[in-house]
């Protein structure tokens, strides 16, 4: 049953908030708005943070050892924020073998890990019977390890690639990812989600699958009875009202999955994470910086409303100016996320893209969980900055917060607490070694592709 909404309260209102974060009531786009301009960023944070606390508990907070492989850097889009693709036949474009991939999974394993986030570029040389046989190698090899993989973007091109029966785009989809599920697919991510209004998707996706498309590939997942998640990449030409607008979408579409599919064992969006736009090495990056006192309001915020229909020709900038991201917006939009996405389990913090800290810092503001130990990073770190953490580090960083460290596996069941001295961050006596292999690679060669490793501990 959808949580109602009160939409002439007061948002500001702490008897209202209370609400909020037991659950009970909903916030509207335009609370959610007023908040995110009214509310001081403490107090936006405690509320958030009670809502987690209201879902999760005081004590645990969480976090994952996966891998992302990237298998292949060919890709047919041109997003205007990726510094990772490559044209078909460019001297730099790569496709992983499957020996390649499977040994990545043999060195995850290795250090405990339990999934894979396996993404690529759109590339048109690979056909369907590629992706069933390497996801069942990968079964064969390693039934222990989740395969999270395909975002949506990715799904749209095998229907075009494939050319899959069907007479709906609908039909299509769930004929493709049946395909894939039997072969081992357990689970997709969010990639590609950006932002959902089209004045800005257009702008800065090219290539790309619109909003409704994007959504109706993850409803298909979920009637599949796969789980999905949600991510939205903001700080560049968007406005706020886009910013929450992206949020209703997916609330509204976690609406439907449970109404329609939840009784037959079907999946739902798990988690929501959201992350700043990295500037480096992109062309979206050589966009102008705006500037609030010289250029009065900003170009994405005249154009964005909050139901999404923004037209580009309200601001003759719009498009041509980026609102880069920093800590407090970034906390400030992780919060509003966490209180209004009453119907998602999870909330990750971002601290690829925003350091150990403010990743620390984000679990009071709304986060639950740090995503995951990362061994390999090619796409963010191809844009510039990103951070490495290793298991001991990451669970350092959750204690030092003033939770328990517990890893999980993809559907958040817990596989182990660390309340003991067995912890992986208790048995350091000497940090001077983690501290080396906490790498923060900030890249500036573009066509450069980053790789991480943490060795093991
Ligand atoms: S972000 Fe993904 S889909 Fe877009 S150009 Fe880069 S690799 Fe291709």
């Amino acid at each position: 049953m959808n949580v109602p909404m009160r939409p002439s309260a007061d948002p500001t209102d702490a008897a209202f908030l209370a609400d909020v974060a037991v659950g009970e009531v909903r916030l509207s786009p335009e609370q959610a708005m007023t908040l995110f301009h009214d509310m001081p960023l403490p107090e936006l944070g405690r509320w958030a943070d009670a809502r987690s606390r209201a879902i999760h508990g005081d004590h645990i907070r969480t976090y994952v050892i996966d891998r992302n492989i990237n298998y292949t850097n060919v890709c047919t889009a041109k997003c205007t924020f990726c510094a990772f693709r490559r044209d078909l036949g460019a001297d730099d474009a790569y496709t992983l073998s499957t020996p390649e991939i499977l040994s990545k999974i043999a060195e995850l394993t290795d250090i405990g890990g339990t999934q894979i986030l396996m993404q690529g570029g759109m590339n048109p040389e690979l056909p369907l019977a590629w992706y069933e046989s390497l996801l069942a190698d990968i079964q064969a090899a390693h039934p222990e390890v989740h395969v999270h993989a395909f975002s949506p973007p990715e799904v749209v091109e095998f229907v075009h690639f494939f050319d899959p029966p069907g007479s709906t785009f609908r039909d299509k989809v769930r004929w493709v990812l049946s395909r894939l599920k039997r072969a081992g697919l357990q689970s997709i991510p969010g990639g590609g989600g950006e932002i959902f209004a089209p004045a800005v998707r257009r702008k800065i996706g090219l290539g790309k699958c619109d909003a409704e498309i994007w959504l109706t590939v993850m409803n298909v997942a979920h009637e599949l009875g796969m789980n999905t998640s949600a991510t939205m990449m903001f700080g560049h030409i968007e406005g706020v009202a886009d910013r929450i607008h992206h949020m209703a979408l997916v609330r509204e579409w976690q609406d439907r999955a449970l109404q329609d599919f939840e009784q037959d064992g079907g999946g739902r969006y798990m988690a929501f994470i959201s992350w700043p736009f990295q500037r480096e090495n992109t062309p979206l990056g050589r966009v102008k910086e705006w500037d609030r006192a010289v250029e009065g309001p900003f170009p994405g915020d005249v154009v964005a409303r909050l139901d999404g229909e923004g037209d580009k020709s309200a601001h003759p900038e719009f498009g041509r100016r980026v609102r880069m991201s920093g800590a407090s917006d970034y906390l400030r939009t992780q919060a509003l996320s966490r209180l209004m996405l009453d119907n998602i389990y999870s909330i990750g913090a971002s601290w690829v893209t925003m350091g150990p800290h403010v990743g620390q810092l984000a679990l009071s503001f709304g986060a639950n969980d740090m995503g995951s130990v990362m061994m390999e990073e090619n796409v963010v770190s191809a844009a510039g900055t990103t951070y490495c953490l290793s298991e001991p580090v990451l669970c350092h960083l959750i204690r030092d917060a003033g939770f328990t460290p517990a890893q999980r596996d993809n559907g958040y069941d817990l596989l182990a607490v660390h309340d003991t001295d067995a912890s992986p961050d208790l048995q350091v006596d000497d940090w001077s070694e983690l501290r080396r292999q906490k790498l923060h690679i900030e890249s500036t060669d573009a066509g450069d592709a980053v790789s991480l490793t943490v060795a093991p501990n």
